[in-house]
């Protein structure tokens, strides 16, 4: 993959309309031209933030506030999952990385892929998450049998993410109100997790809208971006006018994507 040149960018506000609330102004920047949906995430992901950070207040204020804090890493050891544009978006935040940087991750990427090669995980995750994306059975077995390899993600770097900025949706959308020795148990009967869902799922719609049609949610287990880094770049997203793109984009993740009753 060649490095890809950002878009020229400008930032407006945004109204996000929210039932029962007034409507939240979140700033968010946006490309200057006509753009994919993948140009577009940095606006998606300042939409998300804006989302948890009301969720966190509201949740400050009744008492129980958010126990996800620096160096709290456990999370980063999950099957983390990206719709085909994330994952792109991904292979373009490692490729602009520093050499060094780059180098570190790409080896933590192989050690990663080997072990969920001698573990024999690797058929199944493709098969899971390519071509049974609503299998949600097959989907829990899966996350559980990742979690016991303890991988950590190949950006994690001394127990902080090393594209903080530029992580993904779903690693935005992940918070816990529970103490942190809580989330080192997070599946089966002694699992005691509280987690902050957020009111929309933007992670979820984004795995399923292209820009312009939404399509059945084709996702990826986030290790196995690299292997796919050919076809990922030649994959064509629609190009368009950013601000309406957007604005379908939220419209349709509102009407299919949104969870009832946050936070509670
Ligand atoms: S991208 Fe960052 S936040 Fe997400 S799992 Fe990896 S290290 Fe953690």
């Amino acid at each position: 993959m060649t490095t890809h040149t950002p878009l020229p960018q400008r930032r407006m506000t945004i109204a996000l309309a929210r039932p029962g609330a007034p409507a939240l102004a979140v700033p968010v920047p946006l490309p200057a031209g006509p753009a994919s949906l993948v140009d577009i995430l940095p606006a998606v992901r300042a939409v998300t933030d804006a989302l948890q950070d009301e969720a966190a207040r509201t949740l400050a204020e009744m008492g129980r506030p958010i126990s996800c804090g620096r160096g709290c890493d456990t999370c980063c050891k999950h099957l983390v999952m990206l719709g085909e544009a994330e994952a792109l978006a991904l292979l373009r935040t490692l490729r602009a990385l520093p050499d060094e940087h780059r180098e570190r991750v790409t080896e933590r990427f192989r050690a990663g892929l080997e072990r969920l090669e001698s573990a024999g995980l690797m058929p199944d995750l493709y098969a899971a998450f390519t071509r049974q994306p609503y299998d949600s059975r097959r989907r829990g077995e899966m996350q559980t049998a990742y979690w016991e390899l303890a991988i950590p993600c190949p950006f994690l770097d001394d127990g902080a993410c090393g594209i903080y900025a530029e992580r993904p949706l779903v690693c935005r959308q992940y918070a816990m109100t529970t103490p942190p020795e809580a989330c080192r148990t997070p599946f089966g009967p002694d699992a005691a997790l509280v987690k902050v869902l957020p009111p929309i799922d933007l992670a979820g719609a984004a795995a399923a809208f292209d820009g312009q049609w939404v399509h059945a949610s084709r996702v990826l287990p986030l290790l196995l971006c690299l292997l796919r880094e050919v076809p990922l770049s030649q994959r064509l997203f629609p190009v368009l006018e950013p601000e309406p793109m957007l604005a379908r984009f939220l419209e349709f993740a509102s009407e299919h994507y949104a969870r009832k009753a946050q936070p509670s």
